[in-house]
């Protein structure tokens, strides 16, 4: 029996704001930045969670952080991964927290660290990484994971066991080829942020085709003028007619008929989609855009969007009106690893790829994972997962990309645990002397303009 004894939480804060990283139309310059959750026990293992942010306001994630994990402090392991469903809806329940979202907001974001530090435990203590945990589950075991609360209009405990039984046929192969790195191909963002240059942008798109990648994605939503310049610097490297798929990605940055006509003249660059073209709680909006670049002179642009999708009943409605080519959910953002089930499941019932969001430090440690569980046990059908390649060098076991695909995870735990010395380096504020935070370099960000 583990039993939980506590609770640290951890502010960590890498400064890509720096060189651009992650820059695109909406963020102009994101610290990539972790708010941890680490679950003691009386145990040899802890427990290491975290969610994805990107600089300010990190630290009250890890207050809400705070204020949720109690909840778990003093329980059996065992006794709370016994009905995952019953504990999920157990930790937002809690009426005073759940007022400031629900199931949304910070305090969905902490949730999501303090479920996927639950789950990292579990598959520590079980000697699994978690997606061979799930791998491993009976159609009926996976269905008692989620609370199915405000979905049972879309999809029904029932209905998901028998969407499960329906794939369990070729199961034992799909994890023969999880396990040979060949679940899940990988598709690359290093090229197309924002605010690189476009000597940077075609050196780095010529390094990726190198690299055996076939899908790029790029930012836009700045300048139409230099959307235009960017799109055909990368169709120049990448082709037409060579197998490759680019992608592009707005960030929210736009209206929906400046979505639309915006698109529309970006369509001679043939992107499968547009990623995050509005906001994200627009549901009619997406699929007035979905319907509007369903024909344009240039064929059909394709709609996605998850990121910031709040939970799984604004997905479940994004799915019933059909405004989705794919679905990308976010494995912080939706309270952990139960929630992306959910999500699973109603990405498979409405027949829509799961393509889930990876640009973030730690996120492609996650997504791996939930990506070989859709093709394992879910959908039975390769997707491709987004891998951004910086910053992983601060994990114990850190994601990576060979021959085009994702290498299968195989330490036990859910891959986030970050190095000690990684997290005294970046922890904000910091100690004096230990942290990056406390440097004369660090003056920049601190004292720059807010963007
Ligand atoms: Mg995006």
């Amino acid at each position: 029996m583990v039993k939980i004894t506590g609770f640290t939480t951890r502010d960590v804060r890498f400064p890509t704001s720096l060189d651009k990283t992650g820059s695109d139309a909406m963020n102009a310059a994101g610290d990539y930045s972790a708010a941890y959750c680490i679950i003691n026990t009386d145990s040899p293992h802890a427990g290491h969670g975290m969610t994805f942010t990107i600089g300010r306001g990190n630290e009250i994630v890890c207050s809400a952080i705070s204020l949720l994990t109690p909840l778990v402090v003093g329980k059996e392991l065992d006794d709370l991964t016994a009905d995952w469903g019953k504990t999920w809806r157990y930790l937002v329940s809690d009426s005073q927290l759940r007022w400031i979202g629900p199931e949304k907001g910070v305090i969905h974001l902490a949730l999501g660290a303090v479920v996927n530090a639950l789950w990292d435990l579990w598959a520590k203590t079980l000697g699994k990484p978690v997606w061979r945990i799930v791998a491993d589950m009976s159609p009926e075991e996976f269905v008692r994971c989620i609370d199915f609360r405000y979905i049972t209009d879309a999809i029904t405990p029932d209905e998901a066991i028998a969407l499960l039984k329906d794939v369990q046929g070729g199961k034992a192969d799909r994890i023969r080829e999880a396990e040979s790195s060949q679940a899940v191909p990988a598709y690359t963002t290093s090229a197309g942020w924002l605010g690189y240059s476009e000597d940077k942008l075609k050196s780095l798109l010529d390094e990726s085709v190198a690299l055996g990648y076939k899908h790029f994605k790029l930012k836009v939503g700045g300048n139409i003028a230099e959307d235009k310049r960017r799109l055909a610097i990368a169709r120049q490297a990448i082709g037409y007619d060579k197998g490759n798929i680019l992608m592009v990605d707005a960030n929210q940055v736009w209206s929906v008929p400046e979505a639309i006509s915006w698109m529309q003249e970006l369509a001679e660059f043939k992107p499968w989609f547009i990623e995050e073209p509005t906001s994200p709680d627009d549901i009619l909006g997406h699929a007035a855009i979905k319907k509007a670049l369903a024909n344009t002179a240039h064929g059909t642009v394709g709609v996605a969007t998850g990121e910031m999708c709040q939970n799984r009943v604004i997905f479940k409605q994004l799915l019933q009106a059909g405004a989705l080519t794919v679905l990308q959910p976010d494995a912080c953002r939706v309270g952990g690893v139960n929630e992306v089930l959910a999500i699973l499941l109603l990405a498979r019932k409405f027949g829509v790829p799961i393509v889930p969001h990876s640009g973030g430090v730690g996120l492609p440690e996650y997504t791996q994972h939930l990506s070989t569980i859709d093709y394992v046990v879910v959908s039975g059908k390769k997707s491709v997962l987004e891998y951004v390649d910086h910053l992983h060098e601060h994990f114990v076991h850190p994601s990576s990309v060979k021959d085009g695909y994702y290498v299968t995870p195989m330490e036990p735990g859910y891959s986030v645990e970050m190095k000690a010395e990684s997290m005294d380096e970046f922890a904000f504020p910091g100690e004096e002397g230990k942290s990056w935070w406390r440097t004369q370099e660090a003056r920049t960000i601190l004292d720059g303009a807010r963007v």
